[in-house]
């Protein structure tokens, strides 16, 4: 667990279990180097103990990542919740993995996450205050979908000089909490839609009122489009999947869209711009930093919005060095952790 834990850069890895209300919670805080980790709570259920300890560690890691680069405060955390077997009682549930929470006294605060809702967050806030995505916050998707749609105007603008949603095909995967904001958006703007998802009552609904094309999970890929845009499953730009993309941006808000490192390089062998995925989907991670640091809606719009800047610079530098979108963004992103760790160090 320990070279696990060494590969990924991880500073600790918690766990929690209660045989009250049946709870087995992990939670892995990458660094606090800029600040408390922040990152959400996932609730699903894992073959064994060792997948759910390996899902935490990887993306507490893409959490750090996404800070950095969106400049917050904050490390980078996350943490599961073993989905119990038998029955149980969810509040019960939530409330004891808000004491877990809140016995790391504000090193790590929780949001929500695959699997996790509003209600989970109000349960776990009567135990901690180190919570975000309660009653009173709200969801944090739109505001995702709203970093997307300016990443999205950013790579039209970096690749065909021209942000005019209306001259543009997108094949959109996944319809779900930010994937249909961002379909409504993008068809508000003028944009041509192909859209697909596992579930018919959702594709059925983006033809009807937005005039999608619907097309099957799997012809997604093959879809000739201008941008192809992963909302739905991460790992999906992989070996098989490739060399089938016809399009010449992926833009979208799945977190860990290349199955592996060598995938960044691949689409740039291809030509085919990628926009980094924790760099355009951080709207979600700055709407619940701000969020808990008490922030105005306008503040927290206006550090969304800053998603185009950082894109678009981003494709410059890496346009100018001949290098991968993916590997310029996971060096700056090491580069400014590291150089915390240092600052930290040196205080110490
Ligand atoms: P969600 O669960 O609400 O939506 C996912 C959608 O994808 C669902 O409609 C589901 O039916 C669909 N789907 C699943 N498998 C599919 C497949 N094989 N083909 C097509 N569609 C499929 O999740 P979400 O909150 O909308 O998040 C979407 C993605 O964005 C996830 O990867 C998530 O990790 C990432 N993300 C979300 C946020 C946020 O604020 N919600 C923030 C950052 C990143």
């Amino acid at each position: 667990m320990f070279r696990q834990m060494e590969s990924a850069g991880l500073q600790d890895l918690h766990f929690w279990q209660d045989p009250d209300t049946g709870l087995q919670a992990i939670i892995a805080i990458h660094d606090t180097f800029r600040g408390p980790a922040i990152g959400g709570c996932r609730f699903i259920t894992y073959p064994d103990t060792s997948a759910a300890i390996e899902d935490a560690i990887r993306l507490a890691r893409g959490m750090s990542y996404k800070s950095a680069l969106a400049g917050l405060p904050h490390g980078g955390g996350k943490s599961v919740i073993i989905k119990p077997a038998g029955r149980y009682n969810r509040g019960l549930l939530m409330q004891s993995f808000g004491r877990f929470v809140d016995s790391l006294d504000g090193r790590y605060i929780t949001a929500m996450d695959s699997g996790t809702q509003i209600s989970d967050m109000d349960n776990i806030a009567l135990s901690t205050r180190y919570v975000t995505c309660t009653q009173d916050m709200g969801d944090p998707s739109p505001s995702t979908a709203d970093g997307v749609f300016a990443g999205i105007k950013a790579s039209l603008q970096f690749r065909l000089g021209h942000n005019e949603l209306d001259k543009v095909h997108i094949a959109l995967q996944g319809l779900g909490h930010v994937g249909w904001a961002l379909a409504k958006q993008l068809h508000n703007a003028g944009a041509r839609l192909s859209v697909t998802d596992i579930d018919p009552v959702k594709t059925a609904r983006a033809k009807t009122e937005l005039g999608a094309t619907v097309v099957s999970p799997d012809e997604i890929y093959d879809v000739e489009a201008d941008i192809f845009c992963p909302c739905g499953l991460g790992a999906i730009i992989s070996p098989d999947t490739i060399n089938r993309l016809r399009c010449g941006i992926v833009a979208g808000s799945a977190n860990n869209q290349l199955a592996d490192e060598a995938m960044g390089d691949a689409l740039c062998e291809r030509g085919i711009l990628y926009a980094p995925d924790y760099l355009i989907n951080s709207g979600g991670l700055i709407f619940v930093a701000l969020q808990h640091a008490r922030h105005h809606e306008q503040a927290i719009r206006q550090k969304v919005a800053t998603i185009y800047d950082s894109l678009l610079e981003l494709y410059q530098h890496a346009d100018a060095d001949q290098l991968a979108t993916s590997y310029v963004a996971d060096i700056r992103a090491e580069a400014i952790i590291h150089q915390a760790s240092l600052k930290s160090h040196q205080a110490a």
